[in-house]
């Protein structure tokens, strides 16, 4: 049995570095607490669990004075403020990437565009995004969405931006969309992270390289990254599993005598997709 393993796997640069402040955010106080979690992940997160760390998805939770990291994704504006009422120590984890798209967002909403955003609406850092902008923008996902957009209140110009972790392959469906329609007013900017698009990329290829292999995502179920690879897989109609780790993995009946393409979500931790490996070349 063959097992293939996407050349990025692990954590992404701006996991790596929320992970490394995070650690550091220890020494600063006790306990320390996480507003939400720092990246979705149960395995990665039940590393702070361990060291006492309390993980809360209420600021009110919160005492004055504590340390508070925050997660990597961005924490809405009023949130931050009340924070910084309290006299927390913030140890601020978002990416600069995410930190990025919001400070775009910010400079074409004062250039007169109306902006909407590609995106699960609940997920958090669209929350962050939409919190420091002055108008409502709207959040799309899914082509019903865009198309009711854009055809019923097509009141542009429009800027559109995404989630950085939004599947390509939706807005590459909503950028040919834009074209057969011949809507004018329309600004695509890029926003999505190139490393989640990397690992898409290499999906693509590798299914296109070697269209019998069974696709294995590993990563946390509210990852919005890990989806983005599980959605790639199941459009292009092969088999494919996702896994939070090795043990429910396990849990699963597998087809036999077939060949596994792992690839993972960027905040799943490279021990965890090394404990799948290890398991399915065990089989
Ligand atoms: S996936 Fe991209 S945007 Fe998200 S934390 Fe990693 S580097 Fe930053």
């Amino acid at each position: 049995m063959e097992v293939r393993v996407a050349t990025s796997f692990g954590f992404c640069k701006g996991v790596r570095q929320a992970f490394a402040l995070a650690e550091r955010s220890f020494e600063l106080g006790s306990p320390v607490y996480f507003l939400g979690e720092l990246v979705h992940n149960h395995d990665a997160m039940e590393t702070f669990r361990a060291r006492g760390a309390r993980i809360v998805e209420n600021p009110e939770e919160i005492p004055s004075g504590a340390v508070v990291v925050t997660r990597s994704h961005g924490i809405p504006k009023d949130v931050w403020e009340g924070l910084l009422k309290k006299n927390a120590t913030i140890v601020d984890t978002t990416c600069p990437k995410v930190k990025r798209v919001q400070v775009l967002a910010r400079r074409l909403e004062e250039e007169g565009y109306h902006l909407v955003v590609f995106g699960k609406a609940s997920h958090p850092e669209v929350q962050a995004l939409l919190s420091v902008l002055k108008k409502q923008a709207q959040v799309v996902a899914a082509p019903e969405e865009w198309q009711k957009v854009f055809a019923v209140d097509h009141q542009g110009p429009f800027a559109v931006l995404a989630q950085t972790t939004f599947p390509s392959v939706l807005l590459q469906q909503f950028e040919n969309w834009v074209r057969e329609q011949g809507l004018l007013g329309v600004r695509i900017v890029h926003t999505l992270c190139d490393e989640t698009e990397k690992r898409q990329r290499e999906l693509e290829q590798n299914l296109e390289q070697n269209p019998g292999d069974v696709v294995i995502v590993v990563g946390g179920k509210h990852s919005a990254n890990t989806r983005s690879l599980f959605v790639l897989a199941e459009r292009r109609g092969v088999p494919v599993f996702w896994v939070e780790n090795a043990a429910e993995l396990r849990l699963l009946s597998l087809p036999k005598r077939v060949s596994f393409f792992v690839t993972s979500g960027t905040s799943t931790p490279d021990w965890v997709v090394q404990e799948v490996v290890a398991y399915l070349q065990s089989l």
